[in-house]
């Protein structure tokens, strides 16, 4: 009926999540009010990793990319289901570290880490720093002899993907500030650059062909390119790659036309593409990581707003405003993205309203979204944005100071708080 299958409606007529009743919480909570179904998260991780074990021998690891949701708590349930936790930014990998997780688990990546990154990584130990670019690599070498260590590092490529047929958020072009470039040698030439420097130890290569992919062909063509790239640097360099990294990007419903094929059918293909090329070029089979973000942390996600102001304009539209918008999800002003949406007191009505639903921030772009199929929906109502888990807290803001609304967990029937909501006391916190 919903986008995502642990969404249903009670007795009452309201919209549930994991089993609990959305207008409780807004209620017990107060709104704008971030939702997570913490057994939907653990369930996408165990379909992620199960299906390497199954489909790939467990020779691999799953990888959560945090940058799609990250708190403490987050990181506790991901070390939990035994994945590992990709960072980009000191900030995620200092919130992955002081909620416990493993800094073997961790690998760290982003295509202008500071020395202080760097530094922080080295010296914490993560298990993989994946170098961008040429003048990182020099400057990593550095650290690591300086800190006496030598990081494990893989470099992150652009496969050269064609994109054009694909119409996505596209990163393994030529024309992208992440990675080094295959066609051009410019990625080969780094390779042989890593094996000569004394403080790192090249594990392999890894790339990210772009993110909410609905067709697994770009990740099986990616997978090819990237295996013949191996392969030349065992031909040309006498060096066996050991592991492979093929980023993430699976696609999620979003909305219910949205049909991305399971996390299983992703893995079987992948695999196959990766074991026939291995044995038709000669390579031993690397192990393989993917870093699946969205596609674990979005389904499991709902936001709660309550409805404030009702504008009809003749001819026009109707806009229906709610008491959040571009700070706690910037997704529509950045990529005009698109929701489903439900009044979640009154979710078993028909939805036979089209509305545009407007934030409360001080720019016309500051939509939720427009065209939303919605049941008529009045001041004081709640709405439930769906499938908001991925890039929306992570991107939120504090534009026209307004504090971060907090987070909650709901597991068997249970809420708990996650992140607590900002305060106006938090807003001038670091005012002097
Ligand atoms: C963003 C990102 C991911 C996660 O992408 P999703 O679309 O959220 O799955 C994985 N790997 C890298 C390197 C990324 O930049």
């Amino acid at each position: 009926m919903f986008v995502s299958d642990n969404l249903n409606v009670n007795d009452n007529g309201n919209l549930t999540i994991g089993g609990v009743d959305t207008t409780v919480l807004a209620e017990q909570y107060g709104t704008p009010l971030y939702v997570f179904d913490e057994n939907k998260i653990r369930e996408s991780c165990r379909r992620f990793k199960e299906s390497m074990d199954r489909c790939y021998g467990g020779n691999g690891i799953v990888c959560y990319a945090s940058k799609a949701f990250s708190c403490m708590e987050m990181c506790r349930v991901i070390k939990d289901e035994g994945l590992g936790l990709d960072v980009v930014s000191g900030g995620e990998l200092y919130t992955a570290l002081k909620a416990g997780f493993d800094p073997a688990k961790i690998g760290f990546h982003g295509n202008n880490k500071t020395d202080e990154e760097l530094k922080y990584a080295v010296s914490s130990d993560i298990g993989h720093i994946i170098v961008d670019n040429i003048s990182e690599l020099a400057r990593l070498e550095k650290i690591a002899g300086e800190f006496g260590k030598k990081p494990h590092i893989m470099f992150r490529i652009k496969p050269g993907i064609d994109a054009h047929t694909h119409d996505f958020v596209k990163t393994g072009q030529i024309d992208s500030k992440f990675g080094f470039a295959l066609e051009t040698g410019e990625a080969f030439e780094a390779v042989k650059e890593a094996l000569s420097c004394e403080n790192l130890d090249f594990m392999g290569v890894h790339c990210h062909i772009g993110s909410q992919i609905f067709d697994i062909a770009p990740f099986e063509e990616a997978a090819r390119v990237m295996v013949e790239f191996i392969a030349k640097i065992k031909n040309e360099l006498n060096h066996e790659v050991r592991e492979l990294n093929l980023g993430g990007g699976f696609g999620i419903k979003y909305l219910n036309e949205h049909d991305p094929a399971p996390y299983e059918t992703y893995m079987e293909r992948i695999s196959k593409v990766v074991r026939s090329a291995c044995e038709e070029l000669s390579v031993n089979q690397p192990a393989i990581l993917i870093e699946p973000g969205r596609s674990i942390a979005a389904p499991a996600g709902i936001t709660l707003y309550t409805v404030g102001a009702r504008k009809e304009i003749p001819g026009i539209r109707t806009y229906v405003s709610v008491d959040g918008g571009m700070c706690d999800n910037p997704r529509y002003i950045l990529y005009q993205s698109e929701y489903e949406a439900v009044v979640a007191n009154k979710a078993s009505q028909e939805r036979d309203e089209n509305v545009t639903i407007a934030g409360k921030c001080c720019e016309s772009g500051d939509l939720i979204g427009e065209n939303m199929p919605l049941q008529h929906a009045e001041s004081g109502d709640i709405i439930a944005v769906l499938a908001t888990g991925a890039y929306n807290y992570s991107m939120s803001s504090n534009y026209n100071r307004i504090p971060k609304p907090a987070v909650v967990f709901v597991k068997d029937g249970e809420s708990r708080i996650v992140v607590k909501r900002e305060t106006f006391e938090d807003i001038i916190r670091n005012d002097v």
